[in-house]
């Protein structure tokens, strides 16, 4: 008689495998700062877990993990809800619409993807009054695609100004997401781009720069990311949304 061939749960096998991978991750973040000269500790790792259902996130944060990223409303809220008794720093990092802003503003705790100022004045005006001001990042378009959101460089500085005045937001930094590129040394070009974009802002007192995922995070950390936004390097390659 043939045996059974005993069943592989994915989500034991996940569990198993994250301490792991986290571990791995942070001390590729700790060998990129050295190779920067950048003291250890200076770049903070955001979990993106987009797609990833809730049981995997609570898996990743009993490991220490507290910021975790987003991208869709909808899927970010219902997971929330799960991980309720958990402490978790909530970034959203995905594009916004103007209909959506109310449930940003109150349930996360970064945006990272403002790219016009009448999204930026919605969120001020909807940010609860019972909660700290809304951290939130600029996305700049250093690689001139069409496709990807993010203000144009040349239109930053007067967003800057203007999203620094807005009372219910604190603004923090810029944010980028580069069009693909393998080569290590081009990846560090837009990154070079955004760092003197926010040299150039030095009067608005920003302390963040978003930039790194997990094909570039070392070209990142070369030019001064001090947030890096990691899915796929921490949860495997994304399949479908199972919030
Ligand atoms: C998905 C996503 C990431 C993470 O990308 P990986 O390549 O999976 O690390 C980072 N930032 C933003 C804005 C994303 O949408």
């Amino acid at each position: 008689m043939m045996q059974d061939i005993p069943k592989t749960n994915p989500e034991s096998r996940f569990e198993s495998g994250i301490a792991g991978r986290l571990a791995a991750l942070q001390n590729r973040i700790h060998v990129a700062e050295r190779a920067s000269a950048r003291a250890e500790g200076a770049v903070n790792l955001i979990a993106v877990s987009k797609t990833q259902p809730a049981s995997r996130i609570r898996q990743v944060y009993a490991c220490g993990q507290r910021n975790f990223g987003e991208n869709y409303l909808q899927e970010a809220l219902l997971k929330q809800d799960k991980l309720i008794d958990c402490d978790i720093c909530w970034h959203f990092i995905g594009p916004i619409q103007s209909n959506k802003t109310r449930l940003v503003a109150s349930r996360f705790d970064w945006v990272h993807s403002i790219d016009r100022l009448k999204i930026a004045e919605r969120l001020s005006e909807q940010r609860p009054v019972d909660r700290s001001p809304l951290n939130v990042c600029i996305q700049v378009n250093v690689s001139h695609e069409v496709s990807k959101g993010g203000v144009a460089p040349a239109d930053l500085a007067t967003l800057a100004n203007a999203v620094a005045m807005l009372p219910g937001l604190r603004l923090r930094g810029l944010m980028t997401i580069p069009a693909p590129e393998n080569d290590p040394a081009r990846q560090r070009i837009p990154f070079r781009a955004l760092r003197q974009a926010f040299d150039d802002l030095d009067v608005l007192g920003l302390d963040t720069l978003s930039m790194g995922m997990s094909d570039d995070l070392e070209a990142a950390i070369a030019e001064g990311s001090t947030l890096v936004r990691i899915g796929t390097a921490l949860f495997g390659v994304r399949t479908k949304s199972t919030a």
